[in-house]
């Protein structure tokens, strides 16, 4: 848990596999149900927001 210095509201810092680079999400994620494949049934996944698309000082946050 952490906090945004930019609007206050709380958000998690999720590392992306791809990159490594740890990117802000909204804490409190939505819940998504996804189709883990044929015969194999359904599974409850995190769904995070980006919290850029959320915040309101969203521009502060890209340096140039
Ligand atoms: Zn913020």
């Amino acid at each position: 848990m952490a906090i945004c210095k930019g609007c206050g509201a709380r958000i998690e810092w999720l590392t992306m596999e791809e990159s490594g680079k740890a990117m802000p999400v909204d804490a409190n994620p939505a819940k998504v149900v996804v189709d883990v494949g044929p015969g194999k049934g359904y599974r409850l996944v995190n769904a995070w927001t980006p919290h850029w698309a959320t915040c309101p000082k969203a521009k502060e946050f890209k340096k140039p």
